[in-house]
């Protein structure tokens, strides 16, 4: 059964370009789209900035770098880490730190450190805010982008339920941050979803009623595909797995992560009295979902291969060792001119998604994806080497050799 509706739809906002999605790469992908100085504005359907890394309390900011002492992720990739050190840093110590701040030190080295924090979510979500609000960029949360009105290969407008009702917001660029890929799906771009759908996680935060405090880790990553291959397997909470794109699915992942805490908070009360849940996920925690199908896919191919239209680099947080350049291709696909994707539902392999999904290359991409945006409302005409130059102004490597990996 279906039902007929007729929308007149009012158009409430106009703006150079909008940011669907304030994750880790809406957040970046608006910060860059304000300091090109274009008129940005960002909408967000919770009612707090960071996404999986605030709200889904995944906030361990895994590492820049390549784990042999070369810096690859910097610009806003960097600030965004930097962000959560003066007020909000969990993890290292401040003696550890000091070694991070000296990254080419052989001591660092020694210690097998790499730039990897953990942050107070809740601390990190207002950082966000402040920092956005301060570059101009304009917030609206509570907000669901839930269509896109297209004129041939150009998005014109996001479609929008709030608090008041339905309505639709303009723009001459558009960035998809939504980490599934919803505005390019619903602008009708092709997309593709994980195949092996992801495992129930659960984390959550803790505290032991001594003054001590965590986030309990609850659902690990799948094996990597190299631990695969050796027949290293991880252990799930269920017997299932969920593609994480439709809310009767993902109503059902939050109820079961919901069981999973409740049932460890009185497990480990009952060995330790004073412990107890300082606070849960508000968004489901699913790692890989739906991606967009771009011009290029990401892979692991590419380890250490500069790459013509590179807008950044990132490392593995899985091992020491590689490094790759992001291209602009895998940031747009061919059906739609002027919308990007940023984060975790870029254009990458299977393989390489797990690498591309992380907070350090969310923010990479983000970053590349902004000012993409803010510079184009045809990607085809876009002057790539004007893109990298501006990048590179910014203080982003984008060759292997740039950031002296080779
Ligand atoms: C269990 C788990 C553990 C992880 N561990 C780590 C880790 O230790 N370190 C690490 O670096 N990474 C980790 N990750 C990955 C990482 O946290 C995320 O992939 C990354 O933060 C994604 O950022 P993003 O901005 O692309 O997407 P998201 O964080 O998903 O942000 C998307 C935002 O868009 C909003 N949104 C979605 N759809 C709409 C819509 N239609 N309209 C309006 N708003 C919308 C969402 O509310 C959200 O705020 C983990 C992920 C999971 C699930």
């Amino acid at each position: 059964m279906t039902i007929l509706e007729e929308l007149h739809t009012p158009v409430r906002h106009t703006c150079d370009v909008l940011v669907a999605g304030g994750g880790i790469a809406g957040i970046s992908a608006a910060l860059s789209v304000a300091r090109a100085g274009a008129d940005v504005m960002l909408l967000e359907r919770e009612y707090m900035l960071g996404g999986l890394a605030t709200a889904g309390m995944v906030n361990i900011y895994l590492p820049l770098d390549d784990g042999m002492g070369h810096q690859a992720s910097c610009g806003i990739a960097e600030e965004l880490l930097r962000l959560a050190l003066p007020d909000m840093l969990l993890r290292p110590s401040r003696e550890e730190l000091d070694l991070w701040l000296s990254p080419h030190s052989a001591q660092e080295r020694a210690k097998g450190l790499r730039y990897r924090i953990d942050f107070n979510p809740w601390l990190y979500a207002i950082a966000c805010e402040r920092l956005l609000r301060e570059s101009g960029v304009r917030l609206l949360y509570g907000v669901m982008a839930c269509g896109v009105h297209r004129e041939d290969a150009w998005a014109d407008a996001v479609i929008c339920e709030g608090k008041d009702g339905r309505f639709a917001i303009r723009a001459d660029s558009f960035v998809d941050a939504t980490g599934d890929a919803d505005i390019l799906r619903l602008a009708g771009a092709d997309t593709a979803l994980y195949p092996q759908g992801n495992q129930l996680a659960a984390w959550y935060g803790f505290t032991n009623g001594d003054g001590t405090s965590g986030v309990k880790i609850m659902g690990v990553c799948d094996a990597s595909e190299e631990e695969q291959k050796e027949g290293k397997t991880v252990e799930q909470l269920v017997d299932r797995r969920f593609a994480g794109v439709s809310a009767q699915e993902l109503s059902e992942v939050t109820e079961l992560a919901h069981k999973q805490i409740y049932r460890d908070v009185l497990a480990q009360r009952a060995k330790a009295p004073g412990y107890d849940a300082a606070s849960i996920p508000v968004i489901p925690q699913m790692r890989m979902t739906r991606r967009l199908c771009g011009l290029y896919d990401m892979t692991k191919a590419d380890d250490h291969r500069d790459l013509p239209d590179s807008v950044g680099l990132i490392g593995s947080w899985r091992m020491r060792g590689p490094a790759f350049a992001v291209p602009l291709r895998s940031l747009y696909g061919a059906q739609l001119q002027n919308v990007l994707a940023a984060g975790r539902c870029i254009s990458t392999t299977d393989a390489m998604w797990d690498l591309t999904r992380v907070i350090p290359a969310c923010a990479v991409t983000g970053e590349a994806a902004g000012l993409a945006a803010a510079m184009t409302d045809d990607l085809r005409t876009l002057d790539v080497g004007a893109l990298q130059a501006k990048l590179r102004a910014r203080g982003i490597p984008l060759t292997m050799a740039e950031a002296g990996i080779i």
